[in-house]
């Protein structure tokens, strides 16, 4: 695929060093609205770089980061965030303390910032909102629980959830499935597909049982580029890729 005005992501020839390293290198990818697309390759081919480019945690040396027609390159992270582009690192950053509820509802826009804390009040609409997504995690029996004490994988499922409570219309999540049972794989593969229902969804992932699951399209990266990019069937029959992968 190229350059395309359906395109709600576009990146293009992206690079970033670090100490004269290209860890990202001329890097180019398309994201279609409502698709799960999966970066894939050998460990430190630059995939969680390219999700820090993106989301403004790591500034990029060359290239553009186009977002519905807006570019990316060179706003600060918490702008990006609000631009709609969430992302969930691979450790959970939720309130250990607090119960799901709470953490969905500080997550709610309306609770940003000194003022907006101070003015925010438990409304309806706000309630509503903590419920639905709470729904969609498949946390909406626990609400009342203090999140601590969450399975590992609710504690991912409810990272996502807070994610979901600022209505992005791309999430990124790195690593997703990483320490979670076969049970809680197959949870988390559903809830990927049915978040991508209006939104896209950027993963990285190794697990290709779980790729093959979850991904509408697939890029692969190495040494900083894409090498090979399609769908599965597409890209597991692709020879540089089987050479990389092999290689490694
Ligand atoms: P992946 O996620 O594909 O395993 P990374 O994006 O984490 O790979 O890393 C790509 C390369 O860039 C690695 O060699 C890593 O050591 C290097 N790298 C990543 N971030 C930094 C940084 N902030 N400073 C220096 N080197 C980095
Ligand atoms: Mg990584």
């Amino acid at each position: 695929m190229d350059s395309s005005d359906q395109n709600i992501l576009e990146v293009e020839d992206l690079g970033v060093s670090f100490d004269g390293f290209k860890a990202v290198d001329g890097f180019n990818f398309y994201l279609a609205p409502n698709t799960v697309q999966v970066i894939i390759g050998p460990n430190g081919a630059g995939k969680t770089t390219v999700l820090d480019l993106i989301c403004g945690k790591t500034a990029a040396t060359e290239g553009k980061i186009n977002f519905q027609g807006k570019e990316l390159r060179g706003e600060r992270e918490y702008r990006i965030v609000r631009m709609g582009i969430g992302r969930k690192f691979q450790n959970p950053s939720i309130y250990e303390n607090l119960t799901v509820f709470e953490n969905l509802e500080l997550s709610h826009p309306r609770g940003r910032g000194v003022f907006g804390c101070l003015l925010f009040r438990r409304t309806e609409e706000v309630m509503d909102r903590c419920l639905s997504v709470a729904k969609t995690i498949g946390l909406d029996e626990c609400l009342d629980q203090e999140a601590g004490i969450l399975s590992h994988g609710q504690k991912q499922w409810l990272e996502i959830g807070m994610l979901l409570m600022q209505r992005p219309k791309v999430i990124m999540l790195d690593e997703p499935v990483a320490g979670m049972s076969v049970k809680e794989r197959t949870k988390t593969a559903e809830l990927i597909r049915e978040i991508s229902k209006d939104r896209s969804v950027i993963v990285i992932e190794h697990d290709m049982e779980f790729v093959r699951e979850i991904a509408d399209r697939v890029t692969v990266m190495h040494m900083g580029q894409v090498i090979s990019e399609g769908s599965m069937e597409r890209v597991s029959n692709d020879p540089k890729v089987i050479e990389v992968y092999i290689g490694h």
